[in-house]
């Protein structure tokens, strides 16, 4: 029997908890947990405390606690000798964990499990089954109060109340009424900026860039400059935590500074199962006019509109006439395609640094584009020249097929010129009584087949060639009348005469566009 024993004492302030709690207070219950515990060690003289392992915001089920985890690392080390805690429930809810550990795992590692309100002490082994009792209520408790705790939110979500324990960037809880927003002055300006900056033409990843270079805090650190304690349990330090794409997107995505609550938009699979999952969009609880706006309607649809105009649209594979041969001529980075309702634009994709912010509208480019190409066809013009280039592409199309043909039809030619022969000399060996007349009409008949295999063949190989030559000369005049003077332009147009398009910064209302020719 040891004379001192290493005591840990675990406590866990719950979700159910704080429910019936106000915000402010919730460190009571955690208090009184400990004061009852710590009681029990200073009146028990061969208890010394060893470490006190606190889980605050955490429910009892399956979520990762780390306190717990922590525990239970020092048992299994052999830190501790006895665990106390207010009740079984405190240390786990969850049927399958009290199992494993009180039951199981506490026994091979030498380690006390002792409980203050329902009795349980693994010293005693006439416990065992009140421990189990125990574990299933609380089990069955855990569920019911998970429901219980779920309507009431969705109850409170309905009426318009504010719910979450973290304001969400830009406001603050009020005070005076933990289920209200209001502005966050410092915030709130940070917002307004993401919003313009977005308008301007900054990408998501362009404004976290901006914010980060101006050492404005993320959303995280400057919750936890206020001092609010975060649920995420993160390795990196908190200055660390800077804005991200994802920050920004969150942001001008959020109805919440029009003055709204939109709530409940995610859900965990269950009491015991806590992932967090996405609920269907007609399912959010939604209630207009809760607290002050910090960016108005307008603004707030633009973005949303611009959102939508930045994104390619999905689904659709065509690529656009120009589709990578477009570029900014003052930073050489492509240009972009947006949509709007009425016009597709194309702008310089390095939104950030270039100075060549305004779009231009695509179908204004292709009239532009189409006119050069008719200024250079005027100019240089020339149906021999023409006809030439065309006799070289169409010679490397068809030529070698035709030459194969030719070569496939004098052979047939010489075939059937043989079997005349062969007709010839087997009617001599007929008459010179060399063949019988059996074999003599056997042998006809099978010559009578071939050359009719042979006419066939040549039909074939005929009727290939015309057809090539007749393509030949179609394709020589359709390209000679096609490029005298286009009407629009297609991707092969587009091909065969353009390298490269520039489209310079408008200035004095002038914008210069160069094209590099593939000449
Ligand atoms: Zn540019």
């Amino acid at each position: 029997m040891k004379e001192v024993f290493k005591v840990a004492i675990y406590l866990r302030l719950s979700i159910e908890d704080k429910d019936k709690l106000n915000r402010l207070d919730d460190s009571e219950s955690i208090k009184n947990q400990r004061h009852m515990l710590m009681e029990v060690i200073n009146n028990n003289p061969s208890y010394n405390l060893v470490g006190e392992y606190c889980d605050e915001d955490l429910s009892g089920a399956g979520t990762y606690r780390p306190e717990f985890e922590r525990l239970i690392n020092d048992c299994e080390n052999g830190k501790i000798d006895i665990v106390l805690c207010k009740s079984q429930s405190r240390f786990s809810r969850d049927m399958e964990i009290v199992e494993r550990y009180i039951n199981n795992k506490f026994k091979e590692w030498n380690v006390r499990f002792i409980s203050l309100s329902d009795n349980a002490d693994t010293e005693n082994p006439g416990n065992k089954k009140s421990r189990q009792i125990n574990g299933l209520v609380n089990e069955w408790y855990l569920e019911d109060v998970s429901n219980n705790i779920r309507s009431a939110f969705n109850s409170k979500m309905k009426q318009g109340e504010f719910i979450s324990p973290f304001a969400p960037f830009g406001y603050l809880v009020d005070s005076s009424n933990n289920n209200k927003l209001v502005v966050d002055k410092g915030a709130c300006l940070v917002v307004k900026d993401i919003f313009n900056l977005y308008l301007k033409g900054y990408g998501y990843s362009a404004i976290a860039k901006y914010l980060n270079d101006k050492n404005i805090p993320s959303p995280s650190l400057h919750k936890y400059r206020q001092g609010i304690k975060l649920n995420v349990v993160s390795n990196k330090a908190r200055e660390d935590i800077k804005w991200n794409s994802n920050a920004i997107k969150t942001i001008l995505k959020n109805e919440v500074y029009l003055g709204k609550l939109v709530q409940g938009k995610r859900t965990t699979v269950s009491y015991k199962n806590h992932k967090i999952i996405n609920k269907d969009k007609c399912l959010w609880i939604s209630y207009p006019n809760t607290h002050e706006a910090i960016i108005d309607e307008d603004t707030f649809n633009k973005v949303q509109r611009e959102m939508k105009n930045r994104t390619k649209p999905r689904g659709s594979s065509t690529v656009h006439l120009f589709s990578g041969k477009v570029f900014c001529l003052e930073c050489e980075h492509y240009l972009r395609k947006k949509n709007s309702s009425k016009h597709e634009y194309l702008v310089c994709s390095n939104n950030s640094t270039c100075s060549n912010k305004s779009s231009i509208r695509y179908d204004k480019l292709v009239s532009i584009v189409l006119l050069e190409v008719n200024k250079l066809l005027d100019k240089f013009y020339d149906e021999e020249l023409l006809k030439e280039k065309i006799n070289k592409k169409y010679n490397e199309i068809y030529k070698g097929k035709l030459i194969s043909l030719e070569s496939e039809l004098v052979s047939i030619k010489r075939k059937i010129d043989e079997s005349k022969n062969y007709l010839k000399n087997l009617y001599e060996d007929k008459v010179n009584g060399v063949i019988s007349l059996e074999m003599f009409k056997t042998l006809v008949s099978s010559y009578e087949d071939n050359k009719g295999r042979y006419s066939k063949q040549l039909d074939n190989v005929n009727k290939k060639i015309s057809i090539y030559k007749e393509n030949i000369k179609d394709f020589d005049n359709k390209i000679i009348t096609k490029y005298k003077k286009l009407d629009n332009l297609n991707r092969v147009i587009v091909n065969e005469f353009i390298d490269k398009i520039y489209v310079g910064e408008v200035k004095d209302n002038i914008r210069i566009i160069k094209i590099k020719w593939n000449f």
